[in-house]
C-alpha cells in the first residue's frame, strides 16, 4: 500500500487538506505552506506521523528544522522580525507614528521603523519600545534630518 500523509492547513477557522506520498514532502510543503502564509494571524499545520505515531503540529517554519536556503538570514526576513512588525501594525492601527494618518483611511503605505537605528543600537532590533510606524512620506522626511 502506498503511504499518504494528510496534511491540514489551517487558516484561522478555514481548514483544508493536502495529501503528501511520503513524510518528507509533507514536512517541505507544510514549511513552504508556513513560509508562504506568515502574513496571517493565526495559521497551522498538522498531520499523523506514522513514524513517531502521533500527531505533528506547526504553526512556524522554523519548527520543522528545514534546511534553510541561507545559513544567515537577512534580519527583514527573519521569522521574529516579521512576527513583531506585524503585532505593531496590528495593534498600531496601520497608524503612522508622526502625522497620524492610517493606511486604511488614506490609503498610504506604512513601514515598521526602528527609533533608535538598527546599526547603532542592534541589541534594541526587536524591543518592541523602539519601534514606531512611520509613512513612506514621514520616513523619507525622517531620514532628510539625519543628515
Ligand atoms: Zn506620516
Amino acid at each position: 500500500m502506498e503511504l499518504q500523509i494528510e496534511v491540514t492547513l489551517r487558516d484561522g477557522t478555514k481548514y483544508r487538506t493536502r495529501k503528501y506520498k511520503s513524510e518528507l514532502s509533507a514536512k517541505r510543503g507544510i514549511f513552504k505552506w508556513l513560509e508562504q502564509h506568515q502574513h496571517l494571524p493565526d495559521i497551522s499545520a498538522s498531520y499523523f506521523s506514522p513514524e513517531l505515531r502521533q500527531h505533528q503540529s506547526f504553526d512556524h517554519p522554523e519548527q520543522l528544522q528545514m534546511a534553510q536556503p541561507q545559513a544567515n538570514v537577512d534580519f527583514y526576513q527573519s521569522s521574529a522580525w516579521r512576527k513583531l512588525r506585524l503585532q505593531v501594525l496590528q495593534t498600531r492601527e496601520h497608524r503612522c507614528a508622526i502625522c497620524n494618518r492610517t493606511q486604511a483611511e488614506h490609503n498610504i503605505a506604512v513601514e515598521v521603523d526602528h527609533i533608535k537605528p538598527r546599526s547603532k543600537y542592534p541589541e534594541l532590533a526587536l524591543a518592541l519600545d523602539n519601534l514606531q510606524i512611520l509613512c513612506l512620506d514621514c520616513n523619507r522626511g525622517k531620514a532628510d534630518d539625519e543628515y
